[in-house]
């Protein structure tokens, strides 16, 4: 493992996937879930983040949504989500596997985005499972026409990935042959292990993150720095 990126370069790769974490967004102001001013240092996710929770109260857990809609919708994307942004534009085979829900790599233009725990800003019906995308702040009814209420379209805790998602972030997992991780702590599964599959699969690997992680050993390359330096990096590099 090596502490730099010499003598690796971005364009001799044809297949690179983007895997992110909250830490992507840090720089955008959205606050990681980890770590001071962590979401969870503030709120207690059983009250405001698993279905038994919104069962129980869903204009509680809407409240907290709300919330986090609009604290969201006031962020913009850092220069790292604009540089993947114009990679994918040279080469339209690239992916961003996120486990964010906040939108910020489609804000920035990213078109291939697998968002592994679902979108803040998707609501799906509770009743009939219609599926809407919503960008209302706050969102003006809290219930689909159906009668039941909306719930927002988040892997909650406690909630199973979707499958078809899970599907397709593997299948360009498997196929890629740089992955570039960023800004997860890799303690939250399944997603943690999605790294493992690209080195089974042989593909070179880059960490980006102030921090080690339990997985740092794995990668080939580690940058202890920030998204958008790590990904200036990697592109000053080319
Ligand atoms: P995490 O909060 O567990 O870890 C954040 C990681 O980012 C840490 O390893 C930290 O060292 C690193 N980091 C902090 N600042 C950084 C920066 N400026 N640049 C690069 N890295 C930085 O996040 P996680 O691993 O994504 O897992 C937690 C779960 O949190 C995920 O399931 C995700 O869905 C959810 N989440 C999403 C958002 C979002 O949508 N933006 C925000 C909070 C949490």
């Amino acid at each position: 493992m090596t502490a730099n990126t010499k003598g690796l370069r971005l364009d001799h790769f044809s297949r690179v996937v983007f895997f992110t974490g909250a830490g992507m967004s840090a720089e955008s102001g959205v606050p990681t879930y980890r770590g001071n001013g962590g979401v969870w240092d503030a709120y207690d996710w059983e009250s405001c983040a698993c279905q038994r929770a919104f069962d129980h109260d869903p204009e509680r857990v809407w409240d907290f949504h709300d919330m986090r809609r609009q604290m969201t919708a006031a962020c913009e994307p850092h220069a790292g989500h604009r540089l993947i942004t114009e990679l994918e534009s040279a080469a339209p085979n690239t992916v961003v596997v996120t486990q964010n829900i906040d939108g910020m790599h489609q804000k920035a233009g990213s078109h291939t985005v697998h968002e592994l725990h679902g979108s803040l800003w998707r609501v799906r019906c509770s009743g009939c499972g219609a599926i809407e995308d919503n960008h209302e702040v706050p969102l003006s009814s809290r219930r689909h026409s159906c009668g039941a209420y909306w719930r927002p379209d988040i892997v909650w805790f406690e909630d199973s990935l979707r499958l078809p998602t899970i599907a397709k972030a593997i299948a360009a997992i498997e196929a890629c042959d740089l992955l570039v991780s960023i800004g997860t702590s890799a303690v939250v599964f399944p997603a943690a292990e999605l790294p493992l599959v690209a080195a089974r699969a042989g593909a070179t690997l880059v960490e980006i993150n102030p921090e080690d992680t339990p997985l740092s050993e794995v990668y080939h390359h580690c940058l202890r720095m920030t998204a958008s330096e790590g990904l200036k990096r990697l592109a000053d590099d080319l």
